[in-house]
């Protein structure tokens, strides 16, 4: 048994004064004021803020690795990248591939999920437009397949938490359908779908919208497509890559006053080189250039995920977008959690995950707790991009 005490904890409300008893993996126990414990057993955060581990959803890799590489080892170096900056659960994503690749790439990391290093999985394609592909291989596209689909998941041994898919192609609303009663989360992306088109899709269960903006048909007034379709409809929560390169603060502005704080999950499309500097990396496959910390395809100069962590998405969601730290928190673990319905963690909750992010008065990193225990190498962050 641990406590943290003197310490600001953030709750629905805001902050509190208070302390948090760790008891092995999970918070035993949270409270106001002094805690009732002897302060041999405390560690004093000096007034520090408590809040929740990040949780990001929409994560390709980092520190080097890519999730796709199908290598348990490297997959954990991504993993401990992203701990290391306050991301105490990652839902791996996998980017368009051959049939055969995916099942590996799955079963690859289904064991990193039994093993509590992992939270999920995310198959981001490959039933996406081509028009839309961004960064995924347009040749690998194809329509959505329920027998693949099956397949996938029983390779990934019910880690595969969510798949994004673009709703107009043939056979999307069953397989969103489909999703939901295996209890996949079904997300709307790289998509050219009508406003319409993406409003059935949400009716039939789907309730993410994937990187909102970024690889989908544009909010246009006569034809406001799947942005307006995810902004207004309460049911779903809209994924936005703050990295201060996928959109500009002014839309995520714009989001965020739209979705609010309860709708808004902030994720990173982070690849192999956050936590690294520029150079040359992969993705499924593909060669990505890294320059002044944007990642674009060698061939076609597409944006190819970002380079941040959820800490960086945070302190510009407070330094450039003015967002309260609570509310920035709030998107970068209760909301994403909540979306995939990873119900152990994204709150300081008595039974929850002591996923634990403590911060300094001015939001930088100052220690992260993973299932209770200290996470080393936590980088001085004042100063990173
Ligand atoms: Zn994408």
């Amino acid at each position: 048994m641990r406590t943290l005490t003197n310490a600001r904890i953030v709750t629905s409300q805001g902050w509190t004064a208070g302390w948090l008893r760790v008891d092995g993996p999970r918070i035993a126990e949270v409270g106001a004021g002094i805690a009732p414990y002897p302060a041999a057993e405390s560690v004093d955060l000096g007034g520090r803020l408590l809040v929740p581990g990040w949780v990001d959803i929409h994560v390709h890799g980092g520190g080097g690795a890519s999730f796709d590489d199908g290598d348990p080892e490297r997959a954990l170096a991504a993993v401990d990248l992203h701990r290391r900056h306050g991301t105490t659960s990652l839902v791996a994503g996998l980017v368009t591939a051959s049939p055969a690749a995916l099942l590996r790439q799955v079963a690859a990391l289904a064991e990193l999920c039994e093993a509590g290093e992992l939270a999920g999985i995310h198959l981001e394609g490959p039933y996406l437009a081509t028009q839309r592909c961004g960064a995924h291989d347009p040749a690998l596209l194809r329509s959505p397949d329920l027998a693949e689909f099956q397949r996938i998941l029983r390779a990934g041994r019910g880690h595969v938490r969510m798949i994004t898919l673009a709703p107009e192609l043939p056979g999307a609303l069953e397989l969103v359908r489909a999703a939901v009663s295996e209890g996949v989360v079904a997300a709307v992306g790289h998509t050219d779908a009508d406003y319409a088109t993406v409003c059935a899709a949400f009716d039939a269960g789907a309730t993410v919208a994937t990187h909102l903006f970024n690889q989908m048909r544009p909010l246009h007034h006569r034809d406001p497509g799947p942005v307006a379709a995810a902004l207004t409809d309460d049911r779903v929560t809209v994924e936005v890559i703050n990295d201060g390169v996928h959109l500009h603060p002014a839309v995520v502005r714009m989001a965020w006053a739209a979705a609010g704080a309860d709708r808004t999950a902030f994720v990173t499309d982070a690849m192999a080189a956050a936590g690294l500097g520029d150079g040359d990396y992969t993705l499924g496959g593909r060669r990505v250039r890294v320059a002044d910390g944007t990642a674009r395809l060698a061939d076609t100069g597409a944006i190819a995920g970002s380079t941040i962590t959820l800490a960086d998405a945070v302190r510009r969601a407070v330094r450039d977008l003015g967002i309260p730290l609570a509310a920035a928190v709030r998107a970068a673990s209760t909301v994403p959690a909540a979306a995939l319905r990873l119900a152990d963690v994204g709150a300081l909750l008595p039974g929850r995950y002591a996923d634990l992010v403590v911060l300094e008065p001015d939001g930088t990193l100052h220690a992260v707790y993973h299932r209770g225990r200290p996470v080393t190498g936590v980088p001085a962050s004042r100063g990173q991009r």
